[in-house]
């Protein structure tokens, strides 16, 4: 039975990471990577995180099975951390889910439940998941335009334009904040402007909030899904708790669903939990138990809070001094996007070849549709990426 699968290509940016780990060359710098790293390289456990454990060791008396839809303490105080006072919050129902990668996944295969012919519409380019999730849940995936290569931000009227077409069978997915791979986010106008089409053509927003807190603040990357959530009968929300508490590897997520009453939303959450049934039963609980206790304790969240802003303020600064060093040496204020571009990730607009000639001659990797994560620099390697760069474009 299984004598028919010849082995997939290895993925394109843990083989970069391997490759880099196997370089010898003493200043290499890994950009590839998707996870944030500190000053020192490291990828640490939050303090808040290491006092939450230490209270969760001292006070779990089992193990046994927590729910069907995991830990729904969590999935309360998820709803808060994304929705803030939003009224919307009384129609929303959430799930825990492995990562907010189970989340789309879970949330994929309720859509297609539901409407079987639905498309989902996809910024070009997306979250490198974002496609094979919605295809192998067996939905349609279509692109809007979304990265203008001349300005590298957002070319909001050619979305807008293309969302125009977008109706009742159609789910259009928006990154909440921080948009991987681009780095470019929408402005408060274009959300709007996106709640308006939603309202008036009736497609199903659907926001992947992976990055909450590491853009402009922990509310005001909230801001567009909370104005957008007032507005519209229904939508869908995947959100993570991988980068912004340091979890990855806990798989901590959840999946919520706004609905036109309570009781829809809930009918719909029981559909996720069947399908999730039929797929992994329950989350994992660990990181869960941490997040929810960290959010409903004010001397843990106010740590966690401060934690999430150091990392906003290393990545923001760490911005700064690549786009200063790339103003020097370049004369020219080309590369100025950098500082304008949100969270972690930036696409530079370099050629694969260009992308290729900074592993092969400059030993700074990154992967080839030229996104960086500017968090995989440490500070005084600002200059030396800046002038590796210059030399690759000329
Ligand atoms: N959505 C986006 C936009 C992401 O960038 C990522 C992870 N890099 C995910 C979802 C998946 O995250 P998780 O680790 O929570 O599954």
């Amino acid at each position: 039975i299984l004598d028919n699968l010849t082995p997939v290509g290895l993925d394109p940016i843990l083989s970069l990471s391997a490759a880099c780990r196997a370089d010898t060359r003493p200043h290499k710098v890994d950009l590839g990577i998707g996870v944030y790293r500190d000053s020192h390289g490291e990828t640490p456990v939050m303090v808040a995180i290491k006092m939450a454990e230490a209270r969760l060791l001292e006070q779990q008396s089992s193990k046994s099975y927590v729910g069907m839809g995991g830990n729904e303490s969590f999935n309360e105080s998820m709803i808060g951390l994304l929705l803030g006072n939003s009224k919307a919050a009384a129609r929303t129902a959430a799930i825990q889910t492995p990562g907010a990668s189970g989340a789309l996944r879970m949330l994929a295969d309720v859509i297609k439940l539901s409407s079987p012919d639905a498309t989902v519409w996809l910024s070009d380019p997306s979250y490198a998941n974002h496609a094979p999730i919605m295809k192998t849940a067996g939905l349609k995936v279509r692109f809007y335009p979304y990265f203008d290569p001349a300005t590298k931000l957002v070319n909001t009227a050619a979305m807008l334009d293309a969302l125009r077409q977008a109706g009742k069978n159609d789910v259009v997915l928006l990154h909440g904040s921080c948009h991987n791979p681009t780095g470019a986010d929408i402005d408060l106008e274009t959300w709007k402007n996106v709640t308006t089409l939603a309202v008036s053509q009736g497609f199903l927003p659907f926001v992947d909030m992976a990055y909450q807190g590491f853009g402009d603040g922990m509310e005001e990357d909230a801001a567009g899904l909370r104005y957008l959530v007032e507005r519209v009968e229904s939508m869908v929300i995947a959100t993570s708790c991988s980068k912004n508490f340091g979890l990855y590897r806990e798989r901590t997520g959840a999946a919520m669903v706004v609905g036109k009453t309570l009781e829809q939303a809930q009918a719909v959450k029981s559909r996720i939990m069947e399908s999730a049934r039929g797929t992994y039963t329950m989350p994992p609980d660990h990181g869960a138990a941490l997040v929810d206790m960290i959010l409903r304790d004010e001397a843990l969240r106010a740590n966690w809070m401060t934690e999430v802003t150091t990392v906003r303020k290393r990545v923001q600064a760490l911005r700064g001094l690549l786009a200063d060093a790339l103003r020097e040496q370049s004369g020219t204020n080309d590369w100025d996007f950098i500082t304008r571009h949100k969270g972690m990730f930036s696409v530079l607009g370099i050629t694969p070849e260009q992308a290729q000639a900074m592993r092969h001659d400059h030993a700074i990797y990154l992967v080839d549709s030229g996104r960086i994560n500017v968090a995989g620099m440490r500070e005084a390697q600002a200059e030396q990426v800046a002038k590796a760069l210059l030399a690759v474009v000329q």
